[in-house]
């Protein structure tokens, strides 16, 4: 009989080992237990009719029962469907649709979602769905008390379709994402060789599992033979005292949570090896308090459709060279292409004739020249489900466009500026916008800020800011002018300027544009 269930694998070599630990009390499941508890509910869902193929679609937060669906789906061999429970109910119908759900497991808290996207849209009308806890709703299945049936285990090949995940939604409407087996053990490799994973590390796991730096932390675990230590909801105090109280090596956090955690304590524990960052950048002062208090930092940058990351800086790079992610990891190409500074009326072109199919002349830049970064390698997904127009717009001769305006240094370290389609064009110039929030940020007011380009008559789009201070301080425009225009030319200067108490961010911590556009409308209305 072939494996192809990694924790099956994991639970024949190491049953004794520790897979699981809850931090709300402590409760510890073996490798054993947790692969008992798997079998069950694969069985479970096996009595609903999940068959190998079927797309399993879960709708709930960071929980055991969730880890459980996880397994269970590789067992099945089904495809893994995490939704979003952020979202609202129209939002959840319209990923249902694309996602062609054969089955949506809930949770008590967002059963009536699912109990309603189960009722509206005619494509998923018929879409049955399960509950792990028990429930009120009518239609609705209790897992727990099915009787598990027999299956037979998936006979996967690793190009088949594993699970299907929704982009953040930062540029449009998310995207589902195809990721094949190989992707995600391509990338948990490639990882693990650049962090030197042990099956000795404890993992914390506070973020949500529909997006890929949680999902991947599970996932990864039965590979690398980690615990991983399952904290339900975040709170940044008790995710600190988690990382002492459980020895936790490991996490995975966006920027937000760990200037959280290093404001809610005065250290983190010295059993950490790895913060990875990543989701959005980490900012240069955020880089320099994890210098100061020791947090071992890594930078990452990734995206969901080549499965979580794909550079990673080490804390000795991450410190010394401020605002880089790191090298690509193994087996991955990052090339920059096409538009440099000078030239953007030719590329946007050239862009437009890629678009159509004609295929554009996309030109590899040297070191030090800025562009986009395009990205080939075996973690790189199929294309978007059910969507062959837009995944054949982003394939292009060097490999996935990411949409991302960055830069390869002579060392070849990766750096991530902003989305392409952030950059903002004031009287002819190009300014991109990471550069202009970095200056903010070197101003000991600012904690945070974002820049956008707002329509200007004049100047076509005049560069804008919203600006987030520091507890206690005050700020004037003024002062804050005077601060830019020592350290940027004068175009790059924001002309609008306003101030809010905190940034309108996506639920995997990228800024909100549109919101703060509209903020800063307002302000200039
Ligand atoms: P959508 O594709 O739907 O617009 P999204 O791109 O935000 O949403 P994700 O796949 O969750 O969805 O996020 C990937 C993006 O996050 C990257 O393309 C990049 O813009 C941003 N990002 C990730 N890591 C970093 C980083 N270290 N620095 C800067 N940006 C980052
Ligand atoms: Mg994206």
């Amino acid at each position: 009989e072939t494996t192809r269930d990694w924790l099956a694998e994991r639970a024949r070599t190491s049953s004794e080992a520790t897979a699981l630990v809850e931090a709300a009390d402590g409760t510890r499941w073996s490798y054993a237990e947790l692969d008992a508890a798997v079998e069950e509910t694969a069985g479970r869902l096996a009595d609903l009719g999940v068959r190998a193929g079927d797309h399993l679609g879960v709708l709930m937060e960071t929980r055991v029962a969730f880890v459980r669906l996880v397994h269970a789906a590789m067992r099945l061999g089904a495809v893994l469907v995490p939704l979003n429970a952020r979202l609202t109910g129209p939002e959840l119908v319209r990923q249902a649709e694309t996602a062609d759900l054969n089955l949506l497991v809930c949770e008590r808290e967002t059963e009536a979602d699912a109990v309603a996207v189960a009722d509206s849209a005619a494509s998923t009308a018929g879409l049955p769905v399960a509950s792990v806890d028990s429930l009120d709703a009518d239609g609705v299945a209790a897992l727990r008390e099915r009787e598990p049936t027999d299956f037979d285990p998936a006979a996967w090949s690793r190009a088949d379709p594993q699970a299907m995940l929704f982009t953040s939604g930062t540029t449009g409407d998310p995207k589902a994402v195809e990721l094949s087996m190989s992707n995600f053990l391509s990338s948990a490799v490639a990882s693990a060789f650049r962090l030197g994973v042990t099956p000795d590390d404890n993992w914390l796991l506070c973020l949500s599992m529909y997006h890929m730096g949680g999902l991947s932390v599970v996932l990864r675990s039965a590979l690398y033979g980690t615990t991983v230590v399952l904290q339900e909801g975040f709170d940044a105090g008790n995710a600190a005292d988690a990382t002492a109280e459980f020895g936790v090596t490991g996490v995975s956090l966006v920027p937000t949570m760990l200037r959280r955690m290093l404001d809610a304590r005065d250290s983190l524990s010295n059993s950490l090896r790895f913060v990875l960052l990543g989701g959005a950048p980490a900012s240069e002062e955020l880089i320099s308090r994890c210098e100061a208090r020791g947090v071992p930092v890594h930078p990452t940058y990734g995206m969901t459709e080549t499965a979580s990351q794909i550079a990673t800086a080490r804390p000795r790079e991450a410190f010394a060279h401020r605002g880089t992610v790191g090298r690509p990891l193994l087996w991955t190409d990052v090339t920059v292409v096409g538009e440099g500074d000078e030239g953007d009326e030719r590329d946007e072109e050239s862009r437009d004739d890629e678009a159509d199919g004609e295929g554009g002349n996309e030109i590899p830049l040297p070191a030090g020249e800025t562009g986009e970064l395009v990205v080939s390698g075996p973690t790189v997904m199929r294309g978007y489900y059910g969507d062959p127009a837009a995944t054949n717009e982003t394939f292009g001769e060097y490999g996935l466009h990411t949409g991302d305006v960055g830069y390869r240094d002579e060392a070849g370290r990766v750096w991530v500026l902003n989305r392409r389609e952030d950059r903002i064009v004031t009287g002819g110039e190009n300014v991109h916008p990471g550069e202009v929030v970095e200056a903010l940020r070197e101003h000991p007011a600012v904690r945070d800020a974002a820049v956008v380009g707002l329509a200007d008559d004049e100047w076509g789009e005049r560069v804008s800011a919203l600006v987030v201070t520091e507890d206690d301080a005050t700020l004037s425009v003024e002062a804050l002018d005077a601060h830019c225009r020592e350290r940027l030319a004068g175009y790059k200067c924001p002309r609008t300027v306003a101030f809010a108490d905190e940034l309108p961010r996506t639920t995997s911590g990228t800024v909100e544009r549109e919101a703060v556009r509209e903020r800063l409308r307002e302000a200039r209305d």
